[in-house]
Order: C-alpha cells, then structure tokens, then sequence
C-alpha cells in the first residue's frame, strides 16, 4: 500500500475522476493537496490544501510539487466527441495538456517527487484498428504503429512517451492508465464538454413521453463504460503496484450507443424514440482489452453496467431538476 507517511498531490482534483480519487484516497487517510483551474462544481475535492492554479506556469507546477511524494496526474484540456473530435479545438487541446506535462515533470525533477500517476486515454489505440462495431483490437501492444483518431489521442501517445523517457533517464517511476470511457455521478453533464453517457442520460431526463432524443450518426457505434467507483480503485491498485508500461483501465462490456439509450430509457420508465442526427463520432468500435491488467493487477470490474447506468442516470436527473 502506499505509505499513509506520503504526501500525495492530485492535479486535476476540480474534475471529474480527479475529483472522485482525492474524495477516496482521503477516506482512506492520505494528506492531499488538490490543484485545478477551478474548484470542484460539485464540491467533491476533500483535499487537505487547495490551490487554484494554471498547471501550464510552470512556476506554478514547482510550487505545488514542493514537498510532494506522489502524483496523480489528471489536469488536461478534455471532454466528449462534441469538443474531441470536431477539430475545432485541436490545437488547444494539444499544446494545453503537452504543456501541463511537460512542466509537471520538469518541476518532479526539481522537487524530487518519487512516483507519478499519468492518465492516458483509449484514444491512443490505432483508428485502423477500429473500423468494426464488433471485435475492435485494443491490446496495450497494439498501439504501434500509431494512428490515433484524434489529436487528443496524439497528445496522449506523446506524453505517455514523454513520462516513459523521464522513467528511463531519470531516478521518477511512473504508472500510466489508459482510461476507456469513464462515467458515474458528479461528472460534466452539460456544456459541450459531456461525455456520450452523461449527454444521453441529460436527453433522456429532458424528454417527455411521446419525444424523441437525438443520437449522433446510426447509433450502431460501440464502446464499453467503465463506472468511476471502478476506474479510481484500479488507479489506486496500478499506483501501488510495481507495473511501470501503460495499461487499459476499463470494462469489457461492450455495447451499442442505441442499446446504451435504450438501457437510459428503460431506467428512466419513459416512452421515447431515438432519432438519429449528423454529429462527430470516433471510431467505429471501441473496447478495453483486459488481460494484462487481470494477469497484473488481479483487477476486473465488479459492477455491472446497468447498475452504473442507474446511478448516473439518477443524479443527472436530480440535477436537471434541481
Ligand atoms: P475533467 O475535465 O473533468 O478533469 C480535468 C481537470 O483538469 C478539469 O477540472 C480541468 O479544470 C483541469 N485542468 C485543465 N487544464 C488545466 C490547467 N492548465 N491547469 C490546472 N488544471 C487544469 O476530465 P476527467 O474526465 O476527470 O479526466 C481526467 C483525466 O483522465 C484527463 O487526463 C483525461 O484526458 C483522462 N481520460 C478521461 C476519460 C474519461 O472517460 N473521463 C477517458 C480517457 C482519459
């Protein structure tokens, strides 16, 4: 277990995940001190010290990682297919969390900082790779050579190179997690940066019977979610671990996006058609390929689907109509 002696730093801590692992590793009694732009909407950050920052100064990242021992590293320019994949942010999206890594691992070198959490993404996976709805191939060593979708995912691919090389050439140990489609409660839910599932359950709560909700492309794209509850415990798990190569963190239930608003409607016991619009998409197919985290880690989620579907859904629902 990590030493409850360390003092761990959680960049990102006003997010989504960010939010969730500082709330955990707090119950469990660690000293955290959280830094973000912006403070957590939902009032989930229970870290001991809060700085409000921008981790792209890098005088700000040697002041935050002054004293620190360990670091999870969620802080980047993010969002869901609307923000990822339009293009229209690409070059945001890249030189913003390029320049969060970059500066956070020259100031571990000034702060001698003993180990780092990076958070990459299965939009590292070749798009070549995907073309299907069934059977996508997404094995850690199926990444190269490298044709990633989105710049998100190019960005991603870098900094995971980036982390591996200050591993090689320096005394800092890293853990990388390639997350596939995490979602739970106390996640954006609107605002153009929502993921599919939350953006879904948001259209769903909206509707009344007789409505119809609107799902980009013919909805027979499939991915696979993963419940937040299940994303921070493996998290933790990698960090504690000796496994230093990236790894996917994810559920291999695989799914339709129409059978996913299918699932919503049905928790939601409402009368609704889908209607299928023009939007941006991803991939054609995308799952998590979970042998090497079973055979490393002895991890595998525990939830099912529906089960982290009705949570979600349930408090989107309270919060539309707050
Ligand atoms: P999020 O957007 O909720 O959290 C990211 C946080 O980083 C935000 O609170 C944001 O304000 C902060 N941030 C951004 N730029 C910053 C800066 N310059 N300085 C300080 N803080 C900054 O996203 P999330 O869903 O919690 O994702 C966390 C990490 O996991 C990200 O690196 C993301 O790319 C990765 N990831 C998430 C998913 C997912 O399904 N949620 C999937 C793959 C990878």
């Amino acid at each position: 277990m990590i030493s409850k002696m360390l003092r761990v730093l959680v960049c990102g801590s006003g997010g989504f995940i960010g939010g969730h692992l500082t709330q955990k590793l707090k119950k469990e009694g660690y000293w955290i001190r959280g830094v973000d732009l912006k403070r957590n909407e939902f009032d989930n950050d229970l870290s001991d010290e809060f700085r409000e920052g921008d981790l792209r100064d890098k005088k700000f990242c040697f002041e935050v990682t002054k004293g620190i021992d360990y670091i999870f590293q969620l802080a980047a320019d993010m969002g869901g297919a609307g923000y990822l994949f339009s293009g229209d942010y690409d070059a945001q999206v890249m030189s913003n969390s390029c320049s969060i890594n970059l500066n956070i691992l020259e100031a571990c070198m000034t702060n001698k900082v003993k180990r780092i959490f990076f958070s990459s993404s299965a939009c590292v996976y070749p798009e070549f790779n995907q073309g299907e709805t069934e059977n996508p191939v997404c094995s850690e060593d199926s990444v190269y050579p490298a044709q990633p979708d989105s710049e998100y995912g190019w960005e991603k691919l870098f900094s995971e190179r980036l982390y591996l090389a200050y591993s090689k050439n320096t005394d800092l140990e890293i853990r990388i997690g390639r997350f596939h489609n995490i979602f739970g409660p106390m996640g954006t839910w609107e605002g153009g940066k929502e993921k599919a599932p939350a953006a879904i359950c948001r259209k769903v709560s909206n509707a009344r019977n007789g409505d119809d909700i609107e799902i980009w492309g013919d909805g027979k794209q499939t991915r696979s979610f993963l419940f937040i509850d299940e994303c921070v415990e493996a998290v933790i798990q990698l960090m504690n671990s000796d496994f230093d190569q990236p790894i996917n963190i994810g559920s291999e239930e695989l799914i339709s996006i129409n059978d996913f608003a299918l699932m919503v409607i049905s928790i939601a016991d409402k009368d609704l058609q889908i209607k299928h619009i023009d939007g941006p998409l991803g991939v054609r197919g995308r799952n998590s390929d979970n042998r090497l985290i079973k055979s490393v880690l002895s991890w595998s989620p525990s939830m099912s689907l529906v089960d982290g579907v009705t949570k979600t859904y349930n408090w989107i629902n309270s919060q539309v109509h707050l």
